[in-house]
């Protein structure tokens, strides 16, 4: 032990949001930014904003903009500088080619259609059938970069309790470096939330099965974990998961007030009546007084 060294220093509460600009916010996008906010705000913590500008062809021109302008609208203050993904392509190279030294990724040349003709149904999407995991079959060259899942990942989820992942089997060989040569989120989230020391990741339930394999890199990029907690997720009348895709409606940044009440309300917070006609501060002021994760 180094003399006078003492027990580790708890780290400052750093949580985050962390939006992709292929759309305009929607109501469950308010839910995960208020969720990540107010509890980082019960900890005397800072909060971030992150754009996860990745994915040019599935980018909007002008979202990112259009994003932030709502935030603000909505009376949302972040600490720091807005982190944009998509100019910290050196840092996920560098992760990627510790994580080639380490041998936790393979070089893969199969194509999207292959994988998904070969794959097995897995908990989230297709499992990757594994064809490139020991070098790559004559004949056939590099076109994307996975990583090797093995082993069960398991992480107390903050709102959900214990979660256990069987990598291999639920998740399976995931990509982190696509064939388009941009990183694949997974990478470029990992990196990300360890750069910018984020303790506590408060994101949607839709997200959860994406902590694994988020963890996996962290621990062979030797990092500090942050804790996960993923909140409940906001459906349409179809039951379906609010999404860009599916055209949730975007929040409307003329009417900040009464969406946030709402948002609020999903959240269990029961906000008075009264404040859903009264100011942006009075409401942000109510919630940063009651905000009580213990009654999602
Ligand atoms: N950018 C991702 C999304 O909008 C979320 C990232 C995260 O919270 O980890 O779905």
């Amino acid at each position: 032990m180094t003399p006078g060294a003492g027990p580790p220093k708890p780290r400052r509460y750093r949580g985050r949001f962390a939006p992709s600009p292929t759309g305009p916010l929607h109501f469950g996008s308010l839910v995960a930014a208020l969720g990540s906010c107010l509890e980082a705000r019960r900890h005397g913590g800072d909060w971030l904003v992150r754009i996860d500008d990745i994915d040019p062809a599935r980018e909007q021109p002008g979202a990112a903009d259009a994003i932030l302008r709502t935030l603000e609208r909505f009376g949302f203050e972040p600490d720091g500088e807005i982190v944009y993904q998509s100019r910290r392509r050196a840092a996920y190279a560098e992760a990627l080619d510790g994580l080639r030294a380490r041998d936790a990724v393979f070089a893969c040349g199969c194509t999207r259609k292959e994988v998904l003709r070969l794959g097995a149904p897995g908990a989230n999407g297709v499992v990757y059938p594994g064809t490139c995991r020991n070098g790559l079959p004559p004949g056939r060259e590099a076109r994307t970069w996975r990583a090797r899942a093995d082993g069960h990942i398991r992480f107390d989820d903050a709102f959900q309790g214990p979660v256990e992942c069987d990598l291999a089997g639920e998740v399976g060989d995931f990509l982190v470096l696509r064939a388009d040569g941009w990183p694949a989120y997974h990478l470029a989230a990992a990196v990300d939330d360890v750069a910018s020391r984020i303790t506590h990741v408060v994101r949607g339930h839709d997200l959860l099965l994406c902590t694994p394999p988020q963890l996996l890199l962290m621990t062979h990029l030797d990092a500090a974990m942050p804790r996960y907690g993923h909140l409940p997720l906001a459906l349409n009348s179809d039951g379906q998961k609010l999404s860009k895709q599916n055209h949730a409606a975007p929040l409307d940044d003329t009417r900040p007030v009464r969406q946030i009440h709402d948002a609020l309300r999903f959240l269990q917070q029961n906000p008075p009546d009264a404040l859903a006609r009264g100011s942006v501060g009075d409401l942000w002021d109510w919630a940063h007084m009651h905000w009580d994760p213990a009654r999602l």
